[in-house]
């Protein structure tokens, strides 16, 4: 394919990706006036087939590609002041776009800011040469006066002829006598960051003993000892929280002791309360100073921070960030998904102050952009967000971090199908910067390129202040059904209502863990077992309670529950497995006293309701706290004493060969969420599978007896990190038309022959049926990853030629399989 990036000639040529799903860019000529403007990484107006595209260019100096006497279309406007992408982060995107077997155009498409129609149009600036003139006094009367237009800043051209009656001819004089230059400039209407009001405490204070001497007046008192547990909060959360707040602020105010502030909406509310730089541990100072010098030493290396949970992986990050800086040059953090950027970036705020910004999906496109570029004018070192915050527009990174690596959150799931993972490694490496992945539980893969060498590991094995892993006991459910036949359902076995019981009474938190949302799973006819099923969907529909509903979870798709068995008529019908709902339900009916709270999807709708919730748990208003996978990541709440996880198993059974890593994963970290106090930590795990490798080693934090047994698993099966895999999707709402194109891209793969993959397939998808289209796919398995890339192409090809209503796709690096 060859887009060089980096061919440079005499030609006024240059290569532009455009946003159209063609596998290959376009050469334009350069006019005159945009020759200065025309650099790589900036984005451009081009005419493309009768329309006008905004692209990017990828290349410049460039011999055309194309036949002999044709003649190349020209540039109509440079639109960005300075590159959208810098040179080492297009470079990795097109690398990681070949990889995925996506049109370069359609990839940095993906990159840029949603929504930003770079706004800059033409003007003109002072040169040296003519400030100096200015100054001597030296300049002609009617170029005085652009001089002086000037010589405040920029000025766009039609406005700066406007003003000073200059004509475009004394314009262009003044050009060629270098008194003034031609430059582009931004142009509003730029993107606002909304603000909200904040308070916090003066630092340095000392809030107990304040509150105290404020026993006549509760309400400042109850503010001030808010403040000390959150950290900054906006008042109007607080006002939320405690009635007569606003007032009350204000007499705080006037006393000293709490400051009121504006912030950007996107830092708002995330500031550690207390962020001294700690002493590190040793193992935390073997780590930080081996990535420090790294990162001293521009080396490319990847390193696994491989730390169990509690073992202070944040602090290693926070220094090799530190590092950075000091370096004069920049840093990213990833995190897999909202709640998480909240804490670290309390965190890194705590440490950094102002000097960040934030990217990720729970901000409006609106305030997004604000961040994007505070960060493309190099207002903030330091970039903290989901995924997409690998787009960040910075022009010389010192270090990437990326916490929770295993995540797949940072699987791009459409369009530009990219692992975040495999495209900080290329950006790393062209920025020439180390990459830290940090984990407790790190992805097979990367703990397999550990294991060869590929990477370095850097082990955290131990707990800050020596705190004890926290015990976890395992309840068969085999044997509790059998203990207590035709019983209550079984939902909280009586260990684990004991021990909640327990805990609430020493005062401790408790986090019940389900990975299922909604009340019930599913409803059965007792009399045929026929399951109510989403109509677009091939899945059972979700009963929930409060809206008295049965729910699809895939498109929402939702319907109230029959009187009558659609099957058989039959009106018994008999509720099977449980979600979070219920267990709120049977949580609230056996601990009547405790302050209790649910987060899952469904209670997360609202702006700000997982964040309030996790305050809750933080600032110890909450007692117990029920959730899905939500809850299970990377917070750090040191009044958790209790996490019971009521069924281990869900997940176990996927059709997915990543099932068991996932299952392990979630449980290792929802455990890990227990005893990060001063108080030791318990763990409740219910299961009906004790035995499963999966379960085994998370009730022992045994990570690596896990990593031997699936490793030795994949390796016998030639599924990844041993085989690779690629996997062709086909939808369509005629199922037979889907099933024959599935067929037909399958023999396109198989038509490699002997030396090209195993090919499976067609078959029906694990959801054959989803938002009403049918869907199938084939499965492609090599050894060797450019095999699987020419066979792709062979389909894509083939695809090309499929019926308009058939969609199809593929994933060079499927991680979801469902
Ligand atoms: P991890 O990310 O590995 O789960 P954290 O970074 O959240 O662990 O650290 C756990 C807790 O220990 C945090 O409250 C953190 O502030 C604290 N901590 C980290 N390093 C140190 C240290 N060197 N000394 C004291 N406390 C520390
Ligand atoms: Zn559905
Ligand atoms: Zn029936």
């Amino acid at each position: 394919m060859g887009w060089d990036l980096f061919e440079r000639a005499a030609s006024r040529v240059v290569r532009v990706a455009l946003p159209v799903p063609v596998d290959r860019a376009f050469d334009y000529e350069v006019p005159e006036d945009l020759a200065r403007e025309a650099e790589v990484g900036r984005r451009v107006r081009a005419p493309f087939q009768g329309r006008r595209l905004t692209g990017v260019i990828v290349a410049t100096g460039v011999t055309p590609d194309v036949p002999d006497g044709t003649r190349l279309r020209a540039l109509e406007a440079v639109l960005d002041p300075t590159p959208a992408l810098p040179a080492p982060l297009l470079a990795a995107l097109a690398e990681e776009a070949e990889a995925t077997l996506c049109p370069l155009g359609l990839a940095l498409a993906a990159a840029l800011p949603p929504g930003a129609t770079p706004m800059s149009e033409r003007g003109f600036a002072l040169t040296a040469r003519g400030r100096e003139a200015l100054a001597q006094g030296a300049a002609a009367a009617d170029a005085k006066s652009v001089l002086e237009a000037l010589a405040e800043g920029p000025r766009p051209a039609v406005g700066l002829a406007r003003t000073t009656r200059a004509s475009h001819a004394q314009l262009a004089g003044l050009e060629r006598e270098r008194l003034i230059a031609r430059t582009l400039i931004e142009r509003g209407p730029r993107a606002r960051p909304a603000r909200v009001r904040v308070a916090h405490l003066v630092p340095g204070l000392d809030a107990e003993a304040e509150a105290a001497k404020l026993a006549r007046a509760p309400r400042q008192a109850a503010l001030l000892r808010a403040l000390a547990a959150d950290g900054e909060t906006p008042t109007a959360a607080l006002a939320a929280r405690i009635p007569g707040a606003a007032g009350a602020l204000r007499a705080l105010a006037r006393r000293g002791l709490v400051s009121l502030a504006e912030r950007e909406v996107a830092l708002a509310g995330a500031l550690e309360a207390h962020a001294p730089a700690v002493e590190l541990t040793p193992e935390q100072r073997e780590a930080a100073e081996t990535i420090g010098a790294a990162v001293r030493a521009r080396s490319t290396e990847t390193f696994l921070l491989h730390g169990v949970t509690g073992s202070g992986k944040t602090e290693v990050y926070l220094r090799a960030v530190a590092e950075a800086l000091a370096q004069g040059r920049q840093a990213l953090v990833l995190v897999p998904e909202i709640p998480l950027t909240h804490q670290i970036l309390a965190r890194l705020r705590g440490r950094f102050g102002e000097r960040l910004a934030v990217l990720h999906s729970g901000l409006t496109p609106n305030e997004r952009l604000a961040q994007w570029e505070r960060l493309r004018r190099g207002e903030a070192p330091i970039a903290v967000g989901a995924r997409s915050a690998l787009f960040a527009p910075m022009r010389d990174l010192g270090v990437i971090v990326m916490d929770e690596e295993h995540d797949a959150s940072y699987k791009s799931e459409e369009g530009f199908r990219y692992h975040a993972r495999s495209l900080a490694s290329r950006r790393a490496r062209h920025e020439r910067c180390p990459l830290v992945l940090g984990s407790a539980t790190p992805a097979l893969e990367t703990r397999h390129a550990a294991e060869r060498g590929r990477i370095q590991r850097l082990r955290l094995a131990h707990r800050i202040g020596s705190r004890p892993l926290p015990a976890v006991e395992v309840v068969d459910l085999a044997r509790e059904r059998a203990a207590h036949p035709r019983g209550r359902k079984l939902i909280l076995s009586s260990l684990l209502l004991r021990a909640l019981r327990e805990t609430l009474a020493a005062g401790g938190q408790s986090i019940v863990f389900l990975n299922r949302r909604g009340f019930s799973t599913q409803i059965a006819c007792v009399d045929c077992q026929h399951v109510m099923r989403c109509k677009h969907c091939d899945i059972a529909l979700t009963y929930h309670a409060r809206a008295h509903a049965l729910r699809c979870h895939y498109c929402d798709w939702h319907t109230p529950p029959p009187d009558r068995c659609p099957g058989c008529g039959s009106e018994k019908t008999a509720l099977l497995g449980i979600g979070t709902e219920r267990v709120e339900e049977e949580v609230r009916a056996a601990l009547p006293d405790a302050r209790i709270a649910r987060l899952d999807r469904d209670t997360a709708v609202r702006r700000g309701t997982v964040e309030d919730v996790l305050r809750g748990l933080a600032g110890g208003a909450l007692d117990v706290l029920i959730g899905t996978q939500m809850v299970a990541k990377g917070h750090d709440f040191p009044g958790v004493r209790l996490v019971g996880v009521v069924n281990a198993d869900l997940g176990l059974h996927l059709p997915d060969f990543r099932a068991a890593e996932r299952t392990f994963q979630l449980l290792t970290q929802v455990a890990g969420r227990a005893g990060r106090g001063a108080l030791p930590g318990r763990v409740i795990l219910q299961t009906w599978t004790p035995d499963h490798y999966a379960i085994r080693p998370a009730a022992t934090h045994d990570y690596e007896r896990f990593y031997a047994e699936e490793r030795t698993q994949r390796e016998r099966l030639g599924y990844p990190p041993f085989g690779r895999l690629a996997l062709v999707r086909v939808s369509g709402a005629d199922e037979s038309a889907a099933r024959d194109a599935a067929a037909l891209l399958a023999d396109a793969a198989r038509s490699g022959g002997a030396s090209g993959p195993e090919v499976l397939g067609p078959a029906p998808a694990p959801i054959a049926r989803l938002r009403g289209q049918h869907r199938f796919q084939v499965l492609l398995k090599h050894a060797r990853a450019d095999v699987l890339r020419e066979t792709g192409r062979r389909v894509l090809a083939a695809a090309e030629r499929l019926p308009r209503d058939v969609r199809a796709s593929i994933d060079t690096n499927p991680l979801d399989m469902l």
